[in-house]
């Protein structure tokens, strides 16, 4: 059954592919961008779903309520939200400013609550829904630099699971899917050497691809699923399998 999807930061990287996705299994699926250009629905094949790509600010509150009135409008309710828009701005917690702290948590936690909030008073209406939110082995492991990120996407899990414990019982499900390091702009951004140290310590021995992340969350997001709640789903090659 095709459903209505919001991927949030859908036009580059990880919320590419999820989009591209959902569009393949014939899904309608917005996507939201906040600079550049509106993604195209390249990669999805022919007779399949549709891509409508929406501007949106997930750290204002006005913007998101006007995306979703636009979705609604042009699709329909939405039924799957994935929550991936995230920013990082790194630095060693000693030199890490209050205002540092606070918009990388603003875009990355804050901005996947106001999604959330929005999208439930549909999915309770419709008593069915899929929340997905993409957090990070960062959140659930830590990393030197990244205290601000990792803050917010561990805050992510307790919201996932805070949102089962509330609306479970109505046939919404949230979970968290956390990867590794993924071939994105995000992690294009490290030094060489960098990247060679990280990949040694993957037993996969590489980096993902951002499909393979795709992947997980089209699985959360189908009927399958449905007894699946709560959970964080680590899409990592291993990485954290020691902590
Ligand atoms: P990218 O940097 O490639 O893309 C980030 C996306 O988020 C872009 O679409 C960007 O839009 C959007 N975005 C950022 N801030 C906002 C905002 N305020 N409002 C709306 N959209 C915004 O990241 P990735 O694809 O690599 O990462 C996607 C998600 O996966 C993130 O949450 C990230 O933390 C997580 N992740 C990534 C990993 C990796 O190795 N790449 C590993 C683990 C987790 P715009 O283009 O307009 O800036």
């Amino acid at each position: 059954m095709a459903r209505t999807v919001l991927v949030t930061g859908g036009n580059r990287g990880i919320g590419l592919a999820i989009a591209q996705a959902f569009v393949r299994q014939g899904d309608r699926v917005a996507v939201t961008y906040r600079s550049g250009a509106a993604p195209d629905a390249a990669g999805s094949e022919a007779g399949a779903g549709r891509l409508f790509g929406v501007r949106c600010d997930v750290t204002d509150s006005d913007s998101v309520d006007a995306a979703f009135g636009a979705i609604e409008a042009e699709l329909g309710p939405v039924e799957v939200l994935v929550a991936n828009a995230g920013i990082t701005d790194d630095t060693l917690l000693l030199r890490m400013s209050e205002d540092q702290f606070t918009r990388v948590l603003d875009t990355n936690l804050t901005g996947a609550f106001r999604c959330a909030k929005r999208a439930s008073t549909k999915m309770l209406r419709a008593k069915w829904g899929r929340m997905i939110f993409i957090s990070s082995v960062v959140g659930l492991y830590g990393s030197p630099g990244q205290v601000n990120y990792a803050a917010s996407k561990a805050g992510l899990v307790g919201v996932a699971r805070s949102i089962t414990r509330e609306l479970g019982s109505r046939n919404i499900t949230a979970n968290v899917v956390a990867p590794g390091y993924v071939e994105t702009d995000m992690t294009a951004a490290l030094p060489e050497d960098r990247k060679t140290e990280y990949r040694k310590a993957i037993p996969a021995g590489r980096f993902a691809a951002a499909d393979e992340v795709a992947a997980a969350v089209t699985w959360l997001a189908g009927d399958s699923a449905g007894y699946i709640s709560g959970a964080v789903i680590p899409v990592d090659g291993g990485l954290g399998m020691g902590h």
